[in-house]
């Protein structure tokens, strides 16, 4: 069954995971290539407007008082429904042949001193997420620095990293790594999308992240028949508990660029939402909601932000009171 996997880019953990689920399993969906992507209306290769908010190379600033930080453009395995396709991996349609990808670790991309001078001048920033690609692509010490470049700022209070590493390459997780989120007090923001991807190897990276003091919290973005259904959901998120993460987000997928096989209609998370808060403890649920298209940022979803329904779209209002419209045309 390898030759399946012979056109994606996969660490040699996820890919004997996929194998050992076989072909069938939705998970397999999310890294194989779609030969068919055409792009429905309110799709964008760029659907959160950051490259109009990108104040530096590897910096966007969207909210008043947080910036990402584009630390990589590498991950570890690239997913097909990637909100940043447009910069990360070799493409939607480009896929080039390739065997395991354990070779992440080497990284061309270098952040310049710009983005942390860049980040001084901001004043009014006090939260920097770092992300990519995948920053725990990055070797340990190249993350020691950046941390540490980033943690120099006095008006820096909190500091993010996003990854989703743990579940797709979990040796990475090292006690020497832990060690190093532990000591520039980083908050992991952990991508898992299906409880499949909580396996033993899984659990114990996360136990030693948790052992040596990590707040770790995790982000799923709802995946067309792959976890849209209460009872994956439900076994994701206390899975995560159990695990000692906190599941914090779950994400109407954005409207990439051909990414109707993947995204649900959003009464369909509205629905979902509703049924889980009736199963179980609220520690286990977690928000859910759309990044407004443009870069009107996170809205969590509830009956008060959804303004209005349209034939093929949403009305929604984000924190500042802004209308933003969402394709909801599937
Ligand atoms: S790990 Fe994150 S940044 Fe990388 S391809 Fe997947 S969704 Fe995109």
């Amino acid at each position: 069954m390898s030759h399946l996997f012979q056109n994606c880019k996969l660490t040699s953990y996820y890919k004997h995971l996929l194998e050992t689920l076989g072909n069938d399993h939705p998970l397999c969906r999310t890294v194989l290539p779609i030969n068919d992507r055409a792009p429905l209306s309110g799709e964008l290769a760029d659907p959160l407007g950051e490259e109009k908010h990108r104040v530096c190379p590897g910096l966007i600033h969207t909210y008043p008082d947080k910036v990402l930080l584009l630390a990589t453009l590498k991950c570890a395995v690239y997913c097909q429904y990637c909100t940043r396709g447009r910069l990360v991996g070799p493409g939607f349609q480009t896929f080039e042949n390739s065997e395991d990808h354990d070779d992440v670790l080497s990284n061309e991309w270098k952040l310049s001193d710009n983005v942390f001078q860049t980040l001084e001048n901001l004043k009014g920033v006090r939260d920097v997420l770092i992300s990519g690609g995948d920053p725990l692509t990055l070797p340990d010490a190249e993350l020691d620095a950046v941390f540490s470049k980033v943690r120099k700022i006095s008006h820096i209070r909190t500091v993010r990293l996003g990854s989703k590493v743990p579940a797709v390459m979990p040796e990475r997780i090292t006690p020497k790594l832990a060690g190093l989120l532990t000591e520039h007090r980083i908050w992991l923001q952990l991508h898992f999308i299906h409880p499949a991807e909580l396996t033993e190897e899984v659990g114990l990276a996360l136990d030693t992240l948790a052992e040596a003091g990590v707040p770790m919290v995790a982000q799923t973005v709802l995946l067309k028949g792959i976890n849209d259904d209460a009872d994956t959901l439900t076994e994701l998120f206390y899975g995560l508990l159990e695990n000692r993460v906190k599941p914090y987000y779950l994400f109407q997928c954005d409207p990439v660029l051909g990414s109707s096989s993947f995204r649900t209609p959003v009464q369909k998370g509205l629905d979902l939402m509703q049924e889980l808060q009736g199963r179980g403890s609220g520690l286990a649920l977690p928000n859910f909601c759309i990044d407004a298209p443009g870069g009107g940022g996170k809205i969590v979803l509830h009956p008060g932000t959804v303004l209005q329904r349209k034939k093929d779209s949403i009305v929604l209002t984000n924190y500042q009171g802004k209308e933003y419209l969402y394709p909801d045309n599937l």
